[in-house]
Formats: C-alpha cells, structure tokens, sequence
C-alpha cells in the first residue's frame, strides 16, 4: 500500500507553484509532493527585479522566499532543470525532460498542478543580437545587471510602455542610462483611463524622461561585433546599447495544445478555484486566466498577487477545502520615480466595454491640510452605476502615499459599497498626511450629487 494519501505533481517552482505545494502540504500531510522546474531559481520574487537590477536590493537570495535546499528539506521532490514537455490526461501521466542528463521520464499523477507562468514576448529585429533582453525570470533579471556592469551602457531603449516598461525606466535612468521608451498605442498604460495615463506621462516628460506613444518598432542594427547598435522604428532611430522588450506575455502553455484542455489565447481557463476542464488538472498564474468578479468573466490578469491567491487556493481545493472566494477585481499598482498609481475594479473604459450603464467623477485635492506645508496633488477617479451608484472602480494617482489610497476603494469595491456610503465614511485624520475631508469623502459626494441631478433632470 502506498505511504502516501495523494501523489501530486506540480509544474512550475515560482509563485503559484511553490505556493501550492505549500498550501498542499499543510493541508494534506501525507501527500506526495514532485515540483517539477525547467529552469534552476525557484521561488523567487520578480516584482523585486528592478530594485535588484538598480541595486537597491543588494542580493539575489534576498529576492528568494525559498531556495531550492530548504523545498528539500520541507520534503517536497523538487526537480530542477526538468522540463514538462507532454501530459497525457487520460493516463495521468506527465514527460518530463531532465535537461541536465538528456533523457525522458515519464511520472504519474493523482492531481497535476499547472503553474508555468508566462514568458516575454520578443520582436523579431534583434534575434542574434547582444545586449537585448526580456525581463521576465530572475536568469533574465541576472543577464541584464551583468550587462550593465560589464557593458556599461549609456544609452537604453525600452520597448513597451506598460507597467514593467515604466517601472524599468526608473531603474534605467537612476544607473545614469539615458533611456528612452517606446509605446506604439496612443498612450502609455493603457489598462488606467486616459486622463491617468496622461497625468502620469505628463509628469515624467515635465521631468525630462523621453516616452515617445504612437511610435512603432521596425528594425535594429548590430555592431560589428554582435552589440545593439541602433534601434528604427517607424518615425527616428535611436542609438542604444541596451534594449529590453517588455511587450507583453504568452502563456507557458504550447506543451499542452491540442490535448483538450480549455485555453483562450493560450491561456488556461479555470473556474475560482484553479480547476481546469479536465478532472484532477489544475492552473494558476500567468499561464491561466482569472475570474473577475466585477466584469464577472475570467480575465487575463498576469500579476503576483493572484498567482500567489491562486496556488493557494489549488492547495485548499486538491485538499476538498473550498473558502469563499468571490474572485479578483484587477487591483494594481506602480510607482515610478516619485509618481505612485493604482487602481482597482472597473475603469471608465471597461465599464464602456462591458455595457454598463456607468458614470464618474475625478477629484483633485492636496495629500495634506491646505495650511500644512509640503503637500502635493493628489487625483481620484471613481467609476460608479449610474443608477444605483454602486461603486465599480477606482483609480489614483499622486506622489508619496498616494498608491496605498486605492485600499480603501478596494475594500469598497470588495464589499459593493455605493458613493453614498463613502461620502460619511469615517476616515482618519491628521494634517501631515490628510485633509479633514478624505478626497473619497469628496469623491463620494461629488458623485451622489451627480446622480442626483440626472434623477432631478430625467423626473422634469
Ligand atoms: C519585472 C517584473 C515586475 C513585476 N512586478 C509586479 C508587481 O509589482 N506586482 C504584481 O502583482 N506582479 C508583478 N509582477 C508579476 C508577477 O511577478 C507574476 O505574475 C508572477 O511571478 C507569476 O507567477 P507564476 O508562478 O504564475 O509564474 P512564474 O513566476 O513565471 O513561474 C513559472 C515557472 O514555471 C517554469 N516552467 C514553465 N514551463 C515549464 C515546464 N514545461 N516544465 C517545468 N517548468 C516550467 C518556469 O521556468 C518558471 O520558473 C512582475 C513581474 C515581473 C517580471
């Protein structure tokens, strides 16, 4: 008879997957546990990558919440450089290629656990070409700060103006590389409303940062000797030693095409608690889509904090545990330089998208009592239903602190507040950090009134 309850392989050793077999073994002792990971870094944070490539974060094990070692000995079988390469549903059965000796193995599951994450999409100009990088895994993360300090590159070129692409100037820009980003949409993150993503640009082009929108990569040049010389796109070029791609995403999916297990554009559906259309199969992460309980579909949303919510909730659902769990709402956040932005639930644009009958208002207060000095502008968007004034989402954005403001519109986002619930709300209060009326006081005002009026209006 077999020592074990339950034989579980789990493939992918980051986030959703280590999380998992945590979140498995605690709730179910005696289970067997294999993490099969192609490459040799498990479990680390890549939201810490810029501050690791700027420096900021002096070591790589700073970075690591748990090396490879300690999984040995919490007894879990964890498999470095082993690649998953085939899995067969009917049988239960992974092959796996260990890429150290060469050769198959073939391993059986009761529950298989998908949490390969996703990897960088990549231009074809600058195949072959040194000094280019994605930044998606810490070997990445490693390649682009051994770069820097060998190559020492005075002038970079960052393609994609999203999140990672923003942050990435920042840490370009403080390590005296005089950078560029290139976005071809009309505006850089494009997940906020425009009048954030034009605040924020805004601001950093007020500050000498070069962030060229409507601009479309078409080519590169080498030196010589292989090294990033310039980069084309459809309206200059640009001289740069250093480029790196942040474009977007693909799911680590290709192995499992063509088996019927349910993706849209390659990425694996799953219901709230990771479970796939195939029985015992399991997904999380940026390999798999995520339920959103404000547009109520499962949604593309790449970030750490569902694939951490997702390994955990694949470890309590493979152990028959199923917390109420209403889904995510798209929360994020970014700081860049002194500039912070968040948001969370519906933006005007997806509410549009969506069909919703959706109004809003955008507040513009100061962080701190008109009298106190220091204080700087800070900006509220909130999306509401226009008949019930139910809050749909929320966006921010300011200098210092603004970010952790979304919190509280999370919460009532989270919990299906209206903007009249938020117009009393009793927020706290000092003048260092806040204005005796909280900007979301006004906010909710602004907005109750608004729907106010149009009842007033439609009622004449
Ligand atoms: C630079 C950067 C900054 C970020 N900043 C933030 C942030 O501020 N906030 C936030 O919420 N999120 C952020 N994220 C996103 C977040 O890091 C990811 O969403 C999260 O790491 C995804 O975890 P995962 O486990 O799904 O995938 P991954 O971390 O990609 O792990 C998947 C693992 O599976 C392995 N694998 C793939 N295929 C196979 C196979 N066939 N066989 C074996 N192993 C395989 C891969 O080698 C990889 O190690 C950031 C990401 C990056 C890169």
């Amino acid at each position: 008879m077999s020592l074990y309850s339950m034989n579980i392989v789990i493939i992918g050793g980051v986030a959703t997957g280590l999380t998992a077999a945590y979140s498995i073994r605690k709730n179910l002792p005696s289970s067997k546990i294999t993490i099969l990971e192609r490459g040799e870094d498990i479990s680390y944070g890549a939201c810490g990558f810029p501050y690791y490539i700027e420096g900021l974060i002096e070591k790589e094990e700073k970075l690591i919440a748990k090396n490879a070692a300690e999984v040995l000995h919490d007894g879990f079988d964890l498999k470095l450089r082993h690649e998953a390469i085939d899995v067969d549903f009917e049988r239960k059965e992974v092959t796996v290629r260990n890429l150290s000796l060469q050769e198959n193995l073939t391993l059986s599951y009761d529950k298989l656990v998908i949490a390969t994450g996703a990897s960088a999409k990549r231009l074809p100009f600058f195949r072959g070409m040194k000094g280019v990088f994605p930044l998606n895994t810490l070997e990445d993360a490693n390649h682009i700060k051994k770069y820097i300090e060998e190559a020492k590159p005075e002038k970079a070129v960052i393609i994609g103006g999203g999140n990672k692409g923003i942050e990435l100037l920042e840490t370009l820009t403080l390590l005296a590389v005089d950078t560029q980003v290139v976005e071809f949409l009309p505006r850089i993150l494009n997940r906020y409303d425009e009048e954030f993503s034009d605040l924020l640009l805004k601001e950093l082009r007020g500050e000498g940062h070069k962030i060229h929108t409507r601009e479309e990569v078409t080519g590169a040049e080498a030196s010589e000797k292989g090294f990033m010389k310039t980069v084309v796109t459809d309206q200059r070029t640009y001289e740069a030693e250093l480029v790196i791609e942040s474009i977007g995403l693909t799911p680590n999916t290709d192995f499992l095409q063509g088996k019927g297990l349910q993706m849209e554009k390659g990425a694996i559906v799953t219901d709230r608690y990771g479970r796939t259309s195939i029985g015992d199969v399991y997904a999380g992460g940026d390999c798999a889509l995520i339920y959103d309980h404000m547009s109520g579909q499962n949604t593309y949303l790449p970030l750490g904090t569902n694939a951490n919510k997702m390994g955990r909730l694949i470890g309590l659902s493979i152990a028959g545990k199923e917390p109420d769990f209403k889904g995510v709402q798209g929360s994020a956040m970014l700081k860049v330089f002194e500039f912070e932005m968040a948001m969370t639930g519906l933006t005007d644009q997806r509410a549009a998208e969506l069909g919703l009958p959706f109004d809003s208002v955008m507040v513009r207060t100061r962080n701190k009592s008109g009298y106190y000095p220091g204080g700087t502008e800070f900006f509220v968007k909130i999306t509401f239903d226009r008949n019930t004034g139910k809050i749909l989402g929320g966006q921010v954005f300011g200098r210092e602190g603004s970010a952790l403001r979304i919190q509280a519109l999370v919460a009532s986002v989270y919990a299906g507040l209206t903007v009249h619930d938020l117009e009393y709300m009793d927020f706290g209060y000092i003048p260092p950090l806040n204005s005796v009326w909280d900007s979301l006081n006004i906010a909710g005002r602004k907005a109750s009134e608004k729907i106010e009026n149009s009842r007033r209006g439609a009622t004449r």
